[in-house]
């Protein structure tokens, strides 16, 4: 048996860029409690719902499995969007304007056109209801770009779709620079969405 062995716990990953990267579009205070509170906190979550698996396997105690699974799936999912959303946005200046390379002629092709994509991503963010995200994934069957709307970090997803790109509606994550407009927080997505980072991840996933 070859085991893959890492750390077997999640880590909360660091920012390529600095807290204050991003503003005007999204403040310090406002990555920093986010990435340092709220994802960090689900990090936490998932290891110590992995810990209470462990504890009980090796008791051999009895465990509400239905809700313990629920939990985790909230957590793993909250950790991985978190990470991916951190990774497809850059400084201004850096990130915004329109994608370009096999990206941009995807969404091209799919959308018709970039303001199309965008009308219509906009429109899925903002519609989540209640918390959660809205995400540009590739369905490698059809070879499709497909917007899916993804409700608290785990409801809707499609499986096996690759996830290029994602925007994070929870209001935790724009309460202290757009108290409850989120209409005012997806418009600013724009300004910083990396789109460098974006059509990686497409090249990647179309190999
Ligand atoms: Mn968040």
């Amino acid at each position: 048996m070859n085991l893959v062995e890492p750390g077997r716990f999640y880590v909360l990953p660091q920012l390529r860029f600095g807290y204050e990267a991003l503003a005007p579009f999204m403040s310090e205070e406002q990555l920093r409690i986010h990435h340092s509170k709220h994802h960090q906190a689900y990090v936490n979550g998932a290891n110590s719902i992995l810990q209470r698996l462990d504890k009980a396997r090796k008791e051999n105690l009895e465990l509400d499995i239905k809700s313990t699974l629920k939990e985790l799936s909230f957590n793993i999912g909250g950790h991985l969007l978190h990470s991916l959303f951190w990774g497809n946005l850059a400084p201004p200046g850096e990130g915004g304007g329109r994608p370009g390379g096999v990206l941009g002629d995807y969404i091209e092709r799919e959308f018709g056109s970039f303001e199309r994509f965008q009308r219509e991503f906009s429109q899925a963010s903002m519609s989540v209801e209640g918390s959660g995200w809205g995400a540009l994934t590739l369905c490698r069957q059809t070879g499709r770009p497909i917007i899916m709307q993804i409700e608290k970090h785990n409801v809707n997803v499609y499986p096996m779709f690759r996830i290029l790109m994602v925007l994070d509606v929870f209001e935790h994550a724009y309460y202290i620079d757009y108290k409850n407009d989120r209409a005012k927080f997806v418009d600013a997505f724009w300004k910083i969405v990396n789109w460098e980072e974006v059509n990686k991840r497409l090249e990647e996933a179309l190999k």
